[in-house]
């Protein structure tokens, strides 16, 4: 069997089995001395093939954990994707995000897994404590936010360890995200697994198994409750009602859902957002009311329905836009009530801290963003010039940016002057022949004709071309993310 051959089967051997990864999550790899192959993004590891890898020019990566990128963090994640594009040998597969960490593990073959038990330890109040006492020779990296920054501190901390040992870690624990496990072999990749998962099933207690009842008011109850979630401009939504023995401890009462009630990793939130809804209440009535009104409040406030809710006696209710989704966040969050579960083994849940959480929020906004603006100009902004208002900041600014990195000019049309100017020169840093200038602008002053955004849930963009004024090119979203096409880790 062909070395990629071998990392193929490890990589569907540990993608396919839910105790290690869930929803699409997890990457691999295998090196030499001068390639790596390394999952691409929007591959499974469970059915992966060879053409599932992108394949690396590793004296394109290397020097990438010592050069200086930008301390903004829009612009160095741009700098750090185009070098890693920069890297690729194969240009049709994007590699995974987290490609310059399997780069940096000197072992031939690595496999970054979330194993739920692993998990259970990194969501846990003793995490890096007991880390130290059952896997002394492994890497322990508090939370750090994800991109260049984790990377850097990943480097830094073996390059460290290589430096005071002599050899390098073959384990790196990532806080409130999850493993990396790296060897010359498979085989020893495998055992080093077991040897993790072993040690801490002796420190914990299994899962509770069953079944657990479902109310009856469930039939009259959910349908009412899906319709608040599909009001208008929210989409048509598919709800998903799970409960069993591991669910109903966590839905019994407020306080025993507060160990679930805050995401314990970046994928978490991903998949069932950074809030959920607990219900508590006197019966079917009571219920529907409390509902509507949690879930208008959530909507007024996030600009998004929620993933997940929780109910006493009924158990958990996902939220998706069809079926598909709304299983993987029923998948995500059992996860997540199964880590709970470990943790309190390991002294209690450690969540996500609020400025992690919202890190990741505005991440998912910028993906969003990214994602609007492309839609929208797909090849066809090259050359052109753009009047973006509002660019300075905010949603503006991050569609002027997908702009000028499609090659458009920008005039960041805005009212805040000193804001402006710096955008405007964060642009130039990534403009290639393009170029972005600042001018300040009195958007109520502007000759529109659909000056204001209409209706609560859709936000407009107004990009004018300047030597098509009168073709205003309008763009009309809702404000929820979309859930497809996402880079997982
Ligand atoms: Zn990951």
């Amino acid at each position: 069997m062909s070395e990629i051959e071998k990392l193929v089967e490890v990589s569907r051997k540990y993608g396919g089995d839910s105790k290690y990864v869930i929803a699409g999550g997890g990457n691999t790899s295998f090196k030499t001395a001068d390639r790596l192959w390394v999952k691409a993004s929007g591959h499974a590891l469970a059915t992966i093939t060879e053409d599932g890898f992108a394949v690396l020019d590793r004296a394109l990566l290397n020097p990438m954990g010592e050069k200086k990128y930008s301390s903004e963090t829009a612009v160095r994640e741009e700098q750090v994707k185009n070098d890693l594009a920069a890297a690729c040998i194969t240009k049709d597969r994007r590699p995974s995000v987290e490609t310059s960490m399997h780069n940096c593990m000197e072992a031939a073959y690595v496999v970054h897994l979330h194993p739920t038990l692993v998990n259970g330890l990194m969501c846990s109040k003793d995490a890096e404590k007991t880390c130290g006492e059952l896997f002394p020779d492994a890497l322990y990296i508090p939370y750090t936010d994800p991109g260049y920054t984790l990377f850097k501190k990943v480097y830094d901390k073996i390059m460290a360890y290589r430096k005071e040992r002599g050899f390098d870690p073959k384990v790196i624990f990532l806080q409130n995200h999850g493993i990396f496990v790296g060897a010359d072999t498979v085989e020893e990749i495998e055992s080093i697994y077991d040897n993790v998962m072993a040690t801490l099933e002796k420190k914990v207690k299994p899962v509770p198994e069953g079944e657990a009842p479902i109310c009856d008011c469930v039939s009259e109850t959910i349908p009412a409750i899906r319709t608040f979630l599909s009001r208008s401009g929210r989409g048509l939504k598919t709800l998903k009602v799970t409960n069993n023995a591991l669910i109903s401890k966590f839905v019994e009462s407020k306080e025993a859902a507060a160990a679930v009630m805050k995401p314990f990793t970046p994928d978490g939130i991903v998949y069932c957002k950074s809030e959920f809804i607990y219900i508590d209440h006197k019966g079917p009535e009571d219920l529907v009311k409390q509902a509507e009104k949690k879930i208008e409040a959530y909507v007024e406030k996030r600009g998004h329905t929620p993933k997940v809710l929780l109910i006493k006696g009924i158990g958990l209710v996902a939220v998706g836009s069809n079926a598909k989704e709304a299983k993987t966040v029923t998948e995500v969050f059992e996860d997540s009530m199964k880590v709970a579960w470990y943790a309190s083994f390991f002294g209690g849940e450690h969540p996500m801290t609020a400025r992690q959480i919202s890190f990741i929020d505005n991440w998912e906004v910028e993906n969003y963003r990214r994602k609007v603006a492309s839609s929208a100009s797909k090849g066809r902004v090259e050359g052109k010039t753009i009047i973006v208002t509002g660019a300075a900041q905010g949603f503006g600014e991050g569609i002027a940016r997908e702009l000028i990195k499609q090659g458009a000019n920008i005039v960041v049309a805005d009212l805040n002057e000193v804001t402006g100017e710096k955008t405007a020169a964060s642009f130039n840093e990534i403009a290639k022949a393009n170029k972005a200038i600042f001018v300040k602008t009195n958007v109520a002053d502007m000759d529109s004709p659909r000056r204001r955004p209409r209706g609560n849930d859709t936000r407009e963009l107004r990009v004018r071309h300047q030597h098509q004024l009168q073709g205003l090119l309008l763009l009309r979203q809702s404000r929820q993310p979309c859930d497809e096409d996402r880079d997982r880790q």
